[in-house]
């Protein structure tokens, strides 16, 4: 016991560390070569796989006996037991390449050489191979027929790529839409998002970390070049006339992404300064909202439902651009029973079929009569509730105002800042207080703002300034909630994993629901504003403001947001707005999706 321990005390300290090492300087490569070629290479043309296994194992174990039982006494017996080990493997190698390579079950052009040019080919396939895994998207035109992937490699494929990136980031970012749009400056493009009603530049690249490398191209851009190819590439996809950059197009598509599908809606269309291309994602989930969900506050509700089951004189329905319009106007319609009822809408931009209604389509590029006339015709028909999407024009103002009050009901859905405001808007259209007044039958008023994230929002005590500014009762708040964006886990701040750190998640609506009924059609003839405010004050039915306060002192949203949204002359566009936020001209010509 004693004694091998000192021998091999003893063999330690002959043997240099750095010995071992160097056996293994030859042996790695070699393993690797076995495994990674030769085994590979006589399974798939089935050689004798494990004879040859077994002639590596005995010639591995032999060379490396051969290199360590040579006594190590001196260092040029190293060396020799060394060199016999390193003939050993390049032995095995060269006689199985030269074996095999006589074998008939291995084609000519398979034949192990030593050309290092096939090397870089393979590393070059692996390379496709590994971009191949890129495309992750299963994209459907209009026709539910597949959209090839390119072979990888060419140049069609980088842009399946970057047109797939652009799509994934989209999700990720919760974007109910994407858009491409001219910036006005040369050769950039400016893409954006928007999420939860919010139009901000898209992130399309991780931030680099590397400090010699160029930088990261800034959120909410793409060259020109790069963008014109995405936008064909969807263009394509939804079958379009790519050649066509001037004439409006629209046509669904399907995008699967694993099991999660997307319905999107492709929509492109020329402007002087080029080009604009933009995806609606899942349009029919964005307008689709049962009134009960819409964030109505329950007076609200009631007065809803019973100016519905009035179903008679025109209803006013406005928002702000982006505020909500549509969801509400495609809510109100289905309040009423389509199977009982003939209820008809005029729309240019149809965002969602509504089950039992004809939904009369108008194209303002084609020729012809123009919307007012369009809805005329629809009144003729003798309906029983018309939804018009739209107030262009002074005409279409007047038609619905001559439509038979005491038969139909009229919706006419319009931008504007408020229910009062679109009362004004309307009559002024009409251009007969009498008339316009005589027909009005209620305004609803819509806007919408993003919910406090639940999982990060900070509860606060208000200030007693604040209150103040509100019009509240300083004893009576004691608790509002502002955006976190963070969470602690483990006891440090992480970026809060429900909303992504951006504090809010999903839209709430605030609306101002205001019937009107004589008190009001006196007020509106005498173009007396400030009676009508009076009337509806007695109500007692919130505005938007009210309505959106109602919504902070619950949590649901923070006072920053309930400003926000609701104060006319603040921007609309998100703070950071870059190239394709706020500026008109980035403003993407899109059916107005709200
Ligand atoms: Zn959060």
């Amino acid at each position: 016991m004693y004694l091998s321990h000192t021998l091999a005390a003893e063999a330690y300290t002959l043997v240099s560390w750095w010995k071992p090492l160097l056996l293994l300087i030859p042996f790695v490569p070699w393993a690797v070569v076995v495994s990674k070629v030769l085994d590979k290479h006589a399974a798939r043309f089935i050689l004798p796989r494990q004879m040859w296994g077994t002639v590596h194992l005995v010639v591995g174990t032999v060379a490396v006996l051969a290199a360590i039982s040579i006594p190590m006494k001196s260092e040029a017996a190293f060396w020799i037991g060394w060199g016999v080990m390193v003939v050993l493997l390049i032995a095995d190698v060269v006689i199985f390449a030269v074996v095999t390579n006589k074998d008939e079950r291995v084609p000519a052009e398979f034949r192990l050489t030593l050309d290092m040019s096939k090397w870089t080919a393979a590393r070059e396939e692996k390379k496709k191979a590994a971009l191949q895994g890129k495309v992750e998207l299963t994209i459907k035109g209009p026709d539910k027929s597949l959209v090839q992937a390119p072979i990888s490699g060419t140049p069609e494929f980088e842009v399946r790529v970057a047109a797939e990136n652009l799509f994934m980031r989209a999700l990720a970012a919760r974007a109910t839409q994407v858009d491409l749009a001219p910036t006005g400056r040369d050769n950039i493009v400016g893409v954006s998002f928007t999420v939860d009603s919010l139009r901000t530049p898209a992130v399309l690249h991780e931030p680099v970390q590397t400090k010699d490398g160029p930088p990261p191209p800034p959120p909410g851009v793409m060259t020109g070049a790069e963008a014109l190819k995405v936008m064909d590439f969807w263009r394509a996809a939804a079958k379009m006339d790519v050649n066509e950059r001037r004439k409006k197009q629209v046509a669904d598509i399907t995008v699967e992404r694993g099991t999660q599908r997307t319905k999107v809606r492709v929509t492109s269309i020329g402007s002087p300064a080029g080009m604009r291309v933009s995806m609606l994602l899942d349009p029919e989930a964005q307008v689709r909202r049962k009134v009960e969900a819409m964030g109505l506050l329950e007076p609200q509700v009631a007065a809803l439902r019973s100016m519905v089951e009035d179903g008679k004189g025109v209803v006013l329905i406005s928002s702000p651009p982006d505020a909500g319009r549509t969801t509400l106007f495609y809510t109100v319609l289905k309040m009423h029973d389509a199977y009982t009822k003939n209820v008809q809408t005029l729309e240019v931009d149809v965002q969602d079929s509504l089950e039992g209604v004809r939904q009369n389509v108008f194209d303002p590029q084609a020729e012809g009569a123009d919307f007012g006339t369009n809805l005329r015709s629809i009144l003729r028909r003798d309906p029983d509730v018309v939804g018009a999407a739209e107030l262009p024009d002074a005409n279409t103002a007047k038609e619905a105002a001559k439509a038979d009050r005491d038969r139909c009901r009229v919706y006419v859905s319009f931008k504007s800042e408020n229910a009062l405001s679109a009362i004004q808007t309307y009559v002024k259209a009409v251009g007969d207080p009498d008339l316009a007044s005589k027909s009005l039958s209620g305004s609803l008023s819509v806007r919408v703002l993003r919910k406090l994230c639940t999982n990060c929002r900070q509860p606060y005590q208000p200030s007693a300034d604040m209150l103040k500014k509100l019009g509240l009762p300083a004893d009576k708040v004691k608790q509002l909630f502002k955006k976190g964006g963070q969470v602690m886990i483990k006891n440090k701040p992480e970026t809060c994993p429900a909303c992504g750190g951006v504090g809010y998640l999903g839209l709430e609506g605030v609306y101002e629901v205001f019937p009107i009924t004589d008190a009001e059609r006196a007020a509106v003839k005498s173009n007396d504003w400030n009676a009508v405010k009076m009337e509806f004050r007695k109500k007692n039915l919130p505005t938007l403001q009210q309505a959106a306060l109602r919504k902070a002192l619950d949590g649901v949203t923070s006072v920053e947001e309930m400003l926000r949204a609701t104060t006319d002359e603040a921007p609309k566009a998100p703070p950071p707005a870059g190239p394709a936020g706020g500026a008109p001209s980035a403003r993407a010509p899109v059916p107005q999706k709200s």
